[in-house]
């Protein structure tokens, strides 16, 4: 079997200190997957537990203002996802959990690969892991010695169906996997110590062919993301500013130099996405 030697060494290297794996309560697993859909784990970690410390209920953060979790999502970025937490936050609050994984997929901000976590790291369920990048490429390299963009979802996962070791719960063998992932079968695998590479048949060619090394993203500083970052902290002040010209002197060094009609766009676009309340009063465009 591909994932021989796996539970063993999850056992003995496994992050079994990563705060989120303590608990298998549905909201505070919700909050941990959707803060590590685009920040890395260290900048997750404390940022879980305060979040969690002030809304430990979905009721507790359904009843709060969407302004109120935006200022305690600053700084991990993406404000959207803190947008669709509050609402999934309501939807649970009002209605329960839905006990199915087509039931979870219609929460928002809920996709196929959050439910399934859901399923298997918080209710328990048995059967096959949720497929993130880590897990896919994992099992593309190990199970079938190809990259993760050559093979099939469904392929994979029939060998994560089969690779589960015996005696090991579909829980653990998903933090298994995603721990491969990170500590070794990276985009650049680092093969020494790896799990799985007695029998791994994507070793050598790797060895010998290493893939490149990815491109950096692109700048973060002075772009339009930046940009949005500054302007939704102004604006999450109070009081908030009360016309554009007071908004780009608040919004600070990003904001500093732009026409003001960039600094309205932006605005405009956080009103539309639900991040910004209206804002009648503010004069737009000068
Ligand atoms: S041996 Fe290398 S390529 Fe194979 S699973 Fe481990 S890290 Fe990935």
């Amino acid at each position: 079997m591909w994932t021989r030697g796996l539970a063993r060494w999850y056992r003995k290297h496994g992050r079994h200190d990563l705060p989120w794996r303590s608990t298998a309560e549905p909201w505070a697993i919700l909050v941990s997957e959707v803060m590590l859909q685009q920040t890395q784990v260290a900048r997750v970690s404390g940022r879980w537990e305060a979040f969690l410390a002030r809304w430990p209920t979905p009721e507790a953060c359904a009843a709060s203002p969407l302004a109120a979790l935006l200022r305690e999502w600053q700084g991990l970025g993406y404000p959207r996802r803190a947008r669709a937490l509050h609402v999934t936050a309501r939807a649970v609050a009002a209605a329960g959990w839905p006990d199915t994984e087509a039931g979870l997929r219609s929460l928002p901000g809920v996709g196929p690969y959050t439910a399934r976590a859901l399923m298997v790291l918080a209710f328990g369920a048995p059967g096959v892991p949720p497929q993130d990048v880590n897990i896919a490429r994992v099992t593309a390299r190990a199970a079938l010695g190809r990259e993760p963009g050559e093979v099939r979802h469904a392929a994979l996962e029939e060998w994560l169906t089969d690779g589960r070791p015996r005696g090991m719960s579909t829980r653990d063998f998903t933090y298994a996997l995603f721990d491969a992932g990170a500590l070794h079968c990276r985009a650049r695998p680092l093969c020494h110590g790896c799990p799985l590479a007695s029998q791994c048949p994507s070793l050598s060619r790797l060895e010998a062919a290493p893939p490149e090394r990815l491109r950096h993203s692109p700048r973060y500083r002075g772009s339009t993301r930046e940009l949005r970052g500054a302007v939704l902290r102004a604006m999450l002040a109070e009081p908030p500013p009360s016309s554009i010209d007071e908004l780009q002197t608040r919004a600070g060094a990003a904001a500093a130099g732009r026409p003001s009609t960039d600094i309205a766009l932006v605005l405009d676009t956080l009103v539309r996405e639900g991040l910004v309340g209206p804002t009648p009063r503010m004069v737009r465009i000068k």
